[in-house]
């Protein structure tokens, strides 16, 4: 079983690499490393069943001719590219409208020509700054077309409609998983999300850098039951065309998280405030009673579970002072 998954060489992208090679796939990784880390792929590499061909999707697949023969036909595309952190997409604004608008119609193009399952990873941030709490898969949105996010949030849910309208109109098995803030081992200590900037503020003592009043809410899944969820989506037959919120309803205001946050390193909380970026969504809460139902599935890491192992990622890649 072949599956291809762009986006590979990220966060997320990385760990859904190595679970499908625990489950006994083979997987070729397409990534043009704008915003992962080919170090993530390490293990994957070790298994001498993966793949990487470095490309970048948003441009015709000419990629594939450079795989193997028996690496022509996958069962499975996860298409995971796309830079993801505000930091990142408010550098890359047109490569992010890109590679979510055309890089999701070259997999659905995939898709159509081998037969292949398609699952595409969007975002919460389709809800921009949500009128409805929790959010439910049914909830359309509260998005600024326009504004500084919507290059991301935009960009997603354009990629939702050709997703779901490929669905219905040529009969693939597409799939689109929500994904709600995660976070654990690998990401990037200056990718400018709220986990990784605190956590390498306290470690190098720095005070935590928060936006606004701090009373802004997040719900924050680490990766190990994300990438569950994914695979349930993924595997799982009779799910075509289903959208799936997958995400810890656990909910905190960012200044909880600093606290926390210095509580386990055992730092006193020290806080710089900081301008809240425009259209900072107020609150973000994943309803999961999909996720439930269609999947069996629920996050089992509580945030202070979760981030320990994150801490000690960072700490191994905290340059030297
Ligand atoms: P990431 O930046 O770590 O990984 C994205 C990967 O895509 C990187 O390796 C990057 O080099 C690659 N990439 C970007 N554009 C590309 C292109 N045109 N061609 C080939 N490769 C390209 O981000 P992540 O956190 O791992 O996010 C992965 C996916 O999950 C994204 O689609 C993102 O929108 C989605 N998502 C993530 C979260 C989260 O909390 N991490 C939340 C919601 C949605
Ligand atoms: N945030 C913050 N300080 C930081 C980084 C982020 O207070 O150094 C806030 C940010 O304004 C937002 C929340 O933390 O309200 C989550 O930000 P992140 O970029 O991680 O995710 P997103 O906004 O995309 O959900």
């Amino acid at each position: 079983m072949l599956a291809y998954v762009t986006g590979a060489a990220g966060f997320l992208g990385s760990h859904l690499c190595d679970r499908l090679l625990r489950e006994g796939w083979a997987v070729a990784g397409i990534d043009n490393l704008v915003t992962g880390d080919a170090r993530n792929l390490d293990a994957a590499r070790r298994t001498g069943r993966f793949t990487l061909v470095e490309a970048d999707v948003s441009l015709p697949w000419t990629w594939r001719d450079r795989l193997p023969g028996e690496l022509s036909a996958p069962r499975l595309v996860l298409h995971f590219a796309s830079p993801a952190s505000p930091i990142d997409y408010g550098r890359l604004p047109l490569e992010t409208l890109a590679v979510n608008a055309l890089g999701t119609m070259h997999a659905v193009a995939l898709a159509r020509e081998t037969g292949c399952r398609l699952v595409l990873a969007s975002t919460s941030e389709c809800y921009g700054d949500p009128l409805e709490h929790p959010q439910r898969e049914t909830y359309w949105g509260n998005v600024n077309p326009i504004g500084l996010r919507a290059c991301y949030d935009e960009a997603k849910r354009y990629a939702e409609a050709y997703l779901t309208s490929a669905v219905r109109a040529t009969g693939i098995d597409g799939r689109i998983v929500r994904i709600f803030n995660t976070y654990g081992p690998r990401m990037r200590l200056d990718d400018g999300r709220v986990i990784p900037a605190f956590c390498g503020a306290a470690l190098r003592g720095e005070p935590l850098t928060v936006f606004g009043d701090g009373a802004q809410t997040r719900s924050f899944c680490y990766v190990d039951d994300l990438v569950e969820g994914i695979y349930r989506l993924a595997t799982l037959p009779g799910l075509a065309g289903r959208i799936v919120n997958v995400g810890n309803p656990g909910e905190f205001t960012v200044t909880e998280l600093a606290g926390l946050v210095s509580a386990l390193l055992g730092v006193p909380l020290r806080i710089e405030r900081r301008p809240l970026p425009p259209d900072d969504p107020t609150r973000r809460r994943p309803d999961i009673t999909l996720a439930r139902d269609l999947l069996g599935w629920e996050p089992r890491v509580p945030l202070d579970q979760g981030l320990p192992p994150t801490i000690a990622s960072f700490r191994e890649r905290l340059p030297p002072a």
